[in-house]
């Protein structure tokens, strides 16, 4: 393990205990080991950003996710993709992708 990584733990351990995706619910915030079908993972995804509009540390979270370039799950109420276009303005969402954010209408 590096020195960044073990600053970037000490970092997250901060605002985490004041996480309100603590407990049981954190399932909700990564996709499971099994293929999901995009209904379902659209409505964890959902599930999840809910708790997320709700958390105290929000702000802190996303920051962080978006500083360290987190690749997997929601964080600060935003799923990978949506967090790639705010470290990578210039990233082109595929049609794909785009139609899978809370961007796309419909
Ligand atoms: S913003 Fe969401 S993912 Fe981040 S700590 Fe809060 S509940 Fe968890």
């Amino acid at each position: 393990m590096t020195v960044r990584a073990i600053s970037q733990i000490g970092e997250r351990g901060v605002w985490q205990r004041r996480a309100a995706c603590r407990g049981p619910e954190s399932v909700l915030f990564f996709a499971p080991t099994l293929p999901e079908a995009r209904p379902e993972r659209e409505s964890r995804e959902e599930r999840a950003k809910a708790i997320c509009r709700e958390c105290p540390v929000q702000r802190e979270c996303l920051d962080y996710a978006v500083r360290i370039r987190e690749a997997h799950g929601i964080w600060g109420g935003l799923n990978e993709t949506e967090r790639r276009m705010l470290w990578d303005p210039s990233a082109q969402y595929t049609e794909t992708e785009f139609a899978e954010t809370e961007f796309a209408e419909g």
